[in-house]
Parts: C-alpha cells; structure tokens; sequence
C-alpha cells in the first residue's frame, strides 16, 4: 500500500533498523522503544489489523512468531523473558495499520499492561 509507513520500509523507501528479513517477514527496531529491546514483526504481506487475517494467512503468522524467537535468542533475551504484543484498533492503541508483534524485552514488566 502506497500510504502505509510499514509498506514504505519493506520497499526501502523509508529506512528501517532491521534486525531481521526472509522472504515473508521483515523485523526493525521501534523508533520509539518501549524497553530495552523493543522489536516490530511484520509480514510483507500488507495487512491493516488483526481483524483482517484471513485463513490463508495462518502460516504466514506463525512465521511472524518464529522469527520473534529468533529475534529474541540473537538479543538474549529468551532465557530471562521477553513480552509479544499485536495491539488491534484504536481502543488497543494501534496507531500503524499494517500489523506488527511487538517484541519488548531486557526489563521488567508489569501485569495487567495499561
Ligand atoms: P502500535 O501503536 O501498536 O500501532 O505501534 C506502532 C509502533 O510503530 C509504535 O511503537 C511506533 O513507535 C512505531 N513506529 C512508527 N513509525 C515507525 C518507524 N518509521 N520506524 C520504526 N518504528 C515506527
């Protein structure tokens, strides 16, 4: 999508910090990190929020979360814990409409979250 920030650094158009790329995932550090290691997951696949996943996508989001695995191994945060989060709509603060897991770690973490 030609509007969509996410689209933009999966085309190169906008720079992205990216940690890690295969051929349907892309992952880049969040421009505003949340914790020490604060990590954004998204398929290359455009798609707006999680109320849009649609059955051919199931493999595509479980690559999502193997490459959150390995992110999480390479920042060596896997042993101590790490949080993966998809907010949807607004009521949960999704602010970018391509989904994306945020992968926080190397801190302490609170429950419920806000
Ligand atoms: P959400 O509020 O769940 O939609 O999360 C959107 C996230 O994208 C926020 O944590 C932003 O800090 C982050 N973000 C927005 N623009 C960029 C960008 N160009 N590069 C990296 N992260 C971004």
């Amino acid at each position: 999508m030609t509007d969509c920030i996410f689209c933009k650094i999966i085309s190169g158009d906008i720079p992205g910090d990216i940690v890690y790329q295969d051929d349907d995932v892309l992952a880049f550090r969040d421009l505003n990190p949340q914790a020490p290691t604060h990590v954004l997951v998204i398929p290359r696949k455009h798609i707006a929020t999680t109320n849009d996943i649609q059955p051919e996508d199931a493999e595509l989001i479980g690559k999502m979360y193997l490459a959150a695995k390995q992110i999480a191994k390479d920042e060596a945060i896997d042993e101590a814990g790490y949080r993966t989060v998809i907010n949807c709509n607004r009521a949960a603060g999704q602010t970018v409409f391509h989904i994306h897991l945020h992968l926080l770690g190397a801190r302490p973490m609170g429950w419920p979250p806000g």
